[in-house]
């Protein structure tokens, strides 16, 4: 894990998935926990090497790669869990983030690792956006929902820590279907963000970026993602088809070589909330015949 200082105090630990670590009077605010308990160690180690207590702990969303490490903190420090509504349901019983990828019924095996399946953690206060004082520290907690349901970001000073609002080059680049629950709400927090007056954004994943051209410009290309992912939906739809013949149309779209049956749910997320987009803007509709559900253009 590679700690990067972005600001007096404000630091951004780099890993699979990124943490954020505010320090100030002998204290220490976490920012998520990354997957597991070793990155929860990794980032209490962190702290112990930086002296301070850990006072807090803000966890932006119910994604297990992003709170899964929270058990472990738990049973290590006297902390209090900070998390926004829903999501905090989710944290308190992860079952529910396999349960959904797999339709609402028992989740198979293969949805039972801990990348879709975290250890649960207990989230002592909900919290809604707006100030959020912990300790020393003064937060604003910033709405950021698409990426999941009731996602947020945590200011602090001149930094967002603004969770998977924005994904990387190298994950647009690598995964090209970046995981999105609604597609719409996605967009517009992408263009919320940029507008957002902070020097430095520090997301889940990847590097940080300035604020005006740099996180400007990553925006733009998470915004043409989702565009070319609903757009190539559209363009399949020149006959009704079902989900499954969606799916493949836009993995081969991506040349993407889907090999689990995770990465396959993951995908299909995405893809069905390109179509709820579309559904709502009146351009598609389902049509259930012959006991198949499949999509058409209106
Ligand atoms: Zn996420």
């Amino acid at each position: 894990m590679e700690t990067v200082e972005l600001a007096a105090g404000i630091f951004h630990l780099r890993g699979g998935s990124n943490m954020g670590l505010v320090v100030r009077e002998g204290k220490g605010l976490l920012i998520d926990t990354g997957l597991d308990k070793d990155s929860g160690r990794r980032a209490l180690r962190v702290i112990d090497e930086l002296g301070v207590t850990l006072e807090g702990v803000i966890l932006t969303h119910a994604h297990a790669d992003h709170f899964g490490g929270a058990q472990a903190i738990q049973r290590r420090r006297e902390v209090t869990v900070y998390a926004p509504s829903l999501e905090a349901a989710m944290m308190e019983h992860p079952l529910i983030e396999p349960l959904f990828l797999f339709g609402g019924a028992a989740p198979i095996g293969d949805l039972r690792h801990k990348f879709t399946l975290a250890k649960p953690c207990r989230v002592d206060q909900v919290i809604e956006p707006g100030p959020l004082q912990v300790g020393p520290f003064e937060t604003t907690i910033i709405s950021l929902p698409g990426h999941a349901p009731n996602q947020v970001g945590v200011a602090v000073g001149d930094v967002l820590f603004c969770a998977d609002a924005v994904f990387p080059a190298a994950t647009l680049q690598k995964h090209k279907v970046i995981f999105c629950f609604d597609l719409d709400e996605m967009l517009a927090t992408l263009d919320r963000l940029h507008e957002l007056e902070y020097a430095i954004f520090a997301p889940g994943h990847g590097p940080a970026y300035a604020g005006g051209e740099e996180i400007v410009s990553i925006c733009a290309a998470n915004r043409e993602r989702l565009e070319e992912i609903r757009e190539c939906v559209r363009a399949a739809l020149t006959v009704p088809q079902e989900t499954p013949a969606l799916v493949q149309a836009v993995s081969d779209h991506f040349g993407l070589g889907l090999a689990t049956a995770t990465a396959y749910l993951l995908t299909r997320t995405t893809v069905l909330a390109a179509l709820s987009s579309l559904e709502r803007s009146g351009l598609v509709h389902p049509l259930v015949e012959e006991n198949r559900l499949r999509w058409r253009l209106s």
